[in-house]
């Protein structure tokens, strides 16, 4: 398998009514004179994921990064007139995008910050023309990652104290713990168990700078 350190949000820029699946993005890219579809994934209007080209195949779906990127496309993100960008993808597309993405944030190690919109890749790294893809709030959507985490995160923290109860001889108080995982920020952490980043930092005199790895256990 190729290395994997970005996942890039798309939309296929077509109206709400198009009821697109990869089957036509597939023959349009074709049309385009490439080698068949250039995303990995196609969420269609009703939220159903279909796959694209082959995930171990680079992409075809930002100039100058995709040597390394995953590409996901929702369709839709213009207006009737076909060109507007609008903002009309349903709820089932963005719950979609969220499962998926967390997914393959956990099979490839990608952190949330390398979640990105293609106009957010062209604005920070391959600097070409602007875009307004994928049209909806990247903001959010990282956010619904985060919430999608969170969850999982409170039943770790819940299994963790139980087995500190269980096993632990000697009734020593200790705090509870947090095992990072990728994407997660001292920032994050410190919000999620309702302290601070000076806090963790006091709690944990070997952690180094912000830098936190996958797999550090971090006293909260
Ligand atoms: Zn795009």
């Amino acid at each position: 398998m190729r290395e994997i350190t970005h996942i890039v949000m798309h939309c296929t820029a077509t109206p709400a009514t198009s009821d697109i699946g990869a089957a036509d993005v597939h023959r349009w890219h074709l049309q385009r004179g490439w080698s068949g579809i250039g995303y990995h994934f196609v969420i269609r209007r009703n939220g159903a994921v279909e796959p694209g080209r082959e995930l171990e195949k680079k992409g075809a779906h930002v100039a100058g990064f995709n040597a390394k990127s995953i590409g996901i496309s929702l369709a839709g993100g213009v207006g009737a007139n076909g060109q507007t960008p609008v903002d009309n993808f349903t709820d089932g597309q963005l719950l979609t995008a969220r499962d998926l993405v967390f997914d393959l944030m956990a099979t490839y190690g990608v952190p949330l910050d390398h979640v990105m919109g293609h106009n957010e890749v062209i604005k920070q790294i391959t600097h070409g023309a602007p875009k307004a893809c994928p049209v909806f709030s990247m903001e959010r959507f990282r956010a619904m990652i985060m919430d999608l985490h969170d969850a999982e995160v409170d039943v770790e923290v819940a299994e963790q104290w139980g087995s500190d109860m269980a096993d632990d001889d000697e009734v020593e108080v200790s705090a509870p713990t947090h095992t990072v995982v990728s994407g997660d920020t001292l920032w994050g952490i410190a919000n999620r168990y309702g302290t601070t980043i000076a806090e963790i930092r006091a709690a944990n005199p070997s952690l180094s700078g912000d830098l936190i790895q996958p797999g550090d256990v971090i006293r909260v």
